[in-house]
């Protein structure tokens, strides 16, 4: 309520100038049905999520007091070009909630039904894509990763018709309705689109707001810094991003303007995916498969690029452009040294030495022409005897026998190093081992896995959605019993991919 609001109610599609938003009505569904919930989400916004109209209000059929809907206007670079205006095409804004102690909380229904943003499009989601959502959100909390979150899983009773061919016609999917949960959905693309408009006054307010709202420790600084404080910031959140997402071996799939949050959060979990075997060149986005502007290895670098997007849709509110230039070299310096804290820790050392960038890049290099699993390398990293380093130590990493001989005689090499530096630093064995532990997960939302829960949901069985999501909050915790959720990825699951939309 306090950006400006357009004057317009009606819900068609419609370009929408001089303002942030739009009011709009989430559609009722047939048949609202609660299939999965994050007990900690509810309880962080005080929800019970037992009460009666919950599944109804969750899909958008009835609203608790103090409910409006509204749909963000913005825009985006997608694949490297300026798309115009995007908006929340399929995404209704219910309000937000002054939590005890998580601040406000913006929530969201995706898959909510048309709004003057939707262009052609039908404004609803399917379940396998809102599964994919829910499950990935709560698991990158858990992580660790700045995230927003998901409180719940709703199917719709409706079918969906999207990508998904039967016989080569398109077949109907259940729909569903993710709720989702953030402090804010601003967008780079927010500011971008007033921007691309000529529209200062609106870019002027909207940063004031952003400021007021989410940076309030900055907002003290006189005008002429606070702008520049505020997009250094946005470049040190977007930089420790990018490290989380190396660390863990996420790949978001379409990480254009639109979908880079301004609070440095992961939002908008479409095509992403995780990696099995340690693969810089590898993209879940099918559509991005010839140029993978989008894949895991590229993924701070385009960081970078979508941060000087950023910097160039705010240059009109800066009389000087120092500190612009400031804020994106300030990204590189804080990515660079926060992925170099994390891969020592991952490593177990104390203490990341200058040195050290060397030893990780030729481990990121033999992981990747040994295409050896990621997740399995680093949780099979304590079991190493340094006394006698031993690369059949991870035997079970490796999914191909001509590729481990290729990197044999290189490993042998990197092994030696590592254990001459781990007998060099300051920590003990046990306090190596509790650092890997603590850096290096057990369970991460293997796309195999997610699409296994999802083929279950598809048939009415939710156990598998409830199961990975249990299993997903403690992923540093070794969880015996629950083995098979952290296998190698099967033969047969090779070429799955992540899905869109
Ligand atoms: P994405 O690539 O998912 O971030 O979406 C890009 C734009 O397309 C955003 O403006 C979305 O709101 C919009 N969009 C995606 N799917 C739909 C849909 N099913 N109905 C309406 N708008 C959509
Ligand atoms: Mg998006
Ligand atoms: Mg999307």
């Amino acid at each position: 309520r306090e950006l400006p609001a357009d004057p317009d109610t009606r819900n068609a599609p419609r370009q929408v100038a001089g303002a942030a938003f739009s009011w709009v009505d989430p559609t009722p569904v047939a048949a609202p049905r609660l299939r999965a919930v994050s007990p900690e989400v509810a309880d962080m916004l005080g929800i019970d999520p037992s009460g009666e109209e919950v599944a109804r209000v969750l899909a958008g059929n009835a609203t608790w007091p103090g409910m409006t809907g509204y749909a963000m206007a913005y825009g985006g670079h997608q694949f490297g070009h300026w798309a115009g205006q995007l908006g929340d095409g399929r995404a209704i804004g219910l309000g937000e909630v002054l939590t005890r102690h998580h601040g406000r909380q913006e929530i969201q229904l995706k898959g909510a039904g048309r709004t003057p943003y939707s262009r052609g499009a039908d404004g609803r989601a399917v379940l396998r894509s809102s599964i994919r959502e829910f499950l990935c959100s709560e698991a990158m909390h858990y992580l660790g990763v700045p995230t927003s979150r998901a409180l719940s899983l709703v199917s719709t009773g409706e079918s969906v018709v999207r990508d998904v061919l039967y016989d080569g016609h398109p077949a109907p999917e259940p729909g569903a309705i993710v709720c989702r949960v953030a402090p804010s959905f601003l967008r780079f693309g927010s500011f971008e689109l007033p921007s691309a408009r000529n529209d200062v006054a609106l870019l002027r307010r909207l940063v004031d707001f952003t400021v007021a709202t989410h940076f309030p420790h900055l907002d003290a600084l006189p005008p002429a810094e606070r702008d520049g404080a505020f997009f250094g910031e946005v470049c040190e959140r977007t930089a420790r991003l990018m490290a989380h997402w190396m660390r863990v071996g996420f790949v978001h799939g379409v990480m254009n303007t639109d979908n880079m949050s301004i609070l440095g959060l992961t939002i908008d979990y479409g095509p992403y995916g995780w990696l099995d075997d340690f693969d810089p060149e590898w993209t879940p986005n099918t559509t991005d498969r010839q140029q993978r502007r989008y894949r895991f290895g590229h993924q701070p670098g385009v960081g970078l690029w979508n941060l000087q997007r950023l910097a160039q849709a705010l240059a009109p509110l800066f009389v000087d452009h120092a500190p612009l230039q400031a804020g994106l070299d300030r990204y590189v310096e804080v990515f660079e040294a926060t992925d170099l804290t994390f891969w020592s820790a991952k490593l177990g050392l104390s203490q990341a030495r200058d040195d050290d960038a060397l030893l990780i890049d030729d481990l990121r290099g033999l992981l990747a022409a040994g295409g050896v699993d990621m997740t399995l390398f680093f949780r099979e990293l304590p079991r190493l005897a340094i006394c006698a380093p031993r690369l059949e130590t991870f035997d079970g990493a490796f999914y191909e026998a001509p590729r481990r001989a290729a990197v044999e005689e290189g490993f042998a090499g990197w092994l030696a190093r590592y254990a001459r530096r781990v007998r060099d630093d300051d920590a003990g064995d046990r306090e190596r081992e509790a650092l890997m532990h603590a850096a290096n997960p057990r369970f991460v939302l293997r796309n195999y896995l997610a699409q296994q829960a999802i083929d279950r949901a598809e048939q009415g069985d939710d156990t598998g959605v409830h199961e990975l999501l249990d299993t997903l909050r403690r992923p540093y915790d070794e969880q015996p019993g629950r083995e098979h959720l952290a296998g190698r990825r099967p033969d047969w699951a090779r070429d799955r991919v992540g899905c869109s939309m």
